[in-house]
């Protein structure tokens, strides 16, 4: 098997064909001054050290690693593991990646941040950490989405931040996410822009997932610590794919089967879906060349799903390569299976879910009945589903469901 860890970006933010950093040339020193930052943090063991005390005493890291006995039982086949994510602080596996940026935004002497958001979640996010670093904060976010997430609105204006309504395009996260770029290209001077997953120009996917990575470091030893051998198989949902990245890309060199759980809406075969690897194509968005929901012209679609936190209609470029390297196989999960893998979760373990990783959760499901009782399945439990009750509770009524 050809090594990938510490192959990927090159020296030009290249996932092999996919990444890069197209935009224009105010963009690109702001960029490179990140890079430069990053280039530097990550070698300086006094910035790992602060990371690292961060995650733990604020963020409540490590996370459980947790055996799903009964889902299992119920599944009847592999045995499943959680990943508790949604055992940190805000809930999801976001707080890694901000308290990392937000390490970074201070050591640059930045005094304000700004960041995207769709469904709100990296917003808050942002938000927190701007709180606890006492930047002045900006949220880009789709005037429809304002709309669509109002409690995670009210949550980002009491942690401080300001949330800056976008309007044009479909007035979503696409359109939210070329504004903030089109913003920082005029006020990188004291500001640093937030990138909530593994996508964007050259070092955001990169830095991004070292960030992230700390989920899969903390799972493969405890994984070792409590069966003595590495799991089968992992399974992440993938939105952007920061969650799934930070899991996957420790285990990159080992023997183990990995899953990314696209959101397939309504089904692959409709419009109605956010999955940018199975049903997408290569394409240019917010400056990196990835796999997008595009049409024959270049128009993006906009992306479906039940789960505000997965309808990006573009990936990150490093699942581009993996993807087309087979490395990693990518499925897509109806909104039905996620609701039915959400109401296991709940029932089997006493742990409700995001809808986001209950994507992930469906596919480990389909896969656990299909192998035998000596095989590991470790899944992301990514991020709690408090979130998300209102919205289960009306879908389920909606469609009938138990
Ligand atoms: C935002 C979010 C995701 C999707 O983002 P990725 O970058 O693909 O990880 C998944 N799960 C939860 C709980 C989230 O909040």
């Amino acid at each position: 098997m050809k090594k990938l860890i510490g192959q990927y970006p090159d020296a030009t933010g290249h996932f092999g064909p996919y990444g890069g950093r197209f935009v224009g040339e105010t963009l690109m020193s702001a960029l490179l001054d990140v890079e430069a930052a990053w280039h530097s943090a990550k070698n300086d063991p006094a910035f790992m050290a602060s990371f690292r005390a961060m995650l733990r005493d604020y963020a409540g890291r490590p996370t459980p690693l947790d055996c799903a006995e009964r889902l299992s039982a119920h599944a009847g086949g592999a045995r499943l593991w959680l990943k508790r994510e949604d055992c940190t602080h805000t809930g999801a596996h976001k707080i890694n990646n901000v308290v990392g940026q937000g390490l970074l935004a201070r050591r640059m002497g930045k005094k304000r941040v700004i960041a995207e958001t769709g469904a709100g979640q990296h917003g808050v996010a942002t938000a927190t950490i701007a709180a606890r670093f006492g930047f002045d904060c900006k949220v880009f976010m789709g005037a429809e989405d304002i709309r669509r997430q109002a409690p995670n609105v009210r949550r980002m204006e009491l942690l401080g931040a300001q949330v800056v309504p976008v309007t044009s395009g479909t007035s979503t996260l696409k359109d939210a996410m070329n504004e903030a770029l089109r913003y920082w290209s005029g006020a990188s001077e004291d500001t640093f822009y937030v990138i909530g997953t593994v996508s964007g120009p050259h070092p955001y996917p990169e830095m991004v997932r070292d960030f992230q990575r700390v989920i899969g470091d903390e799972a493969r030893a405890q994984f070792l610590e409590k069966c003595g051998k590495l799991p089968d198989l992992l399974v992440a949902c993938v939105g952007g794919g920061s969650n799934a990245m930070g899991l996957f890309y420790p285990f990159l060199d080992d023997p183990c089967e990995m899953i990314g759980a696209e959101a397939a809406g309504d089904g692959l075969d409709t419009p109605r879906h956010a999955a940018s690897l199975c049903g997408g194509s290569p394409g240019e968005l917010h400056g990196a060349l990835t796999y997008l929901l595009q049409s024959d012209e270049g128009q993006i679609h906009e992306a479906w799903s039940i789960s505000a936190g997965l309808d990006y209609p573009g990936v990150g470029p490093e699942h581009a390569l993996l993807h087309d390297l087979k490395r990693v196989r990518y499925e897509g999960v109806t909104d039905v299976e996620a609701v039915a893998a959400f109401q296991l979760l709940c029932q089997y373990e006493g742990i409700i879910p995001a809808l986001e990783s209950s994507h992930a959760l469906a596919a480990a499901l389909r896969e656990a009945k299909k192998r035998p009782a000596a095989q590991n399945i470790l899944v992301n439990l990514s991020g709690r589903g408090d979130k998300d009750l209102d919205h289960v509770t009306r879908w389920m009524k909606e469609h009938g469901a138990p």
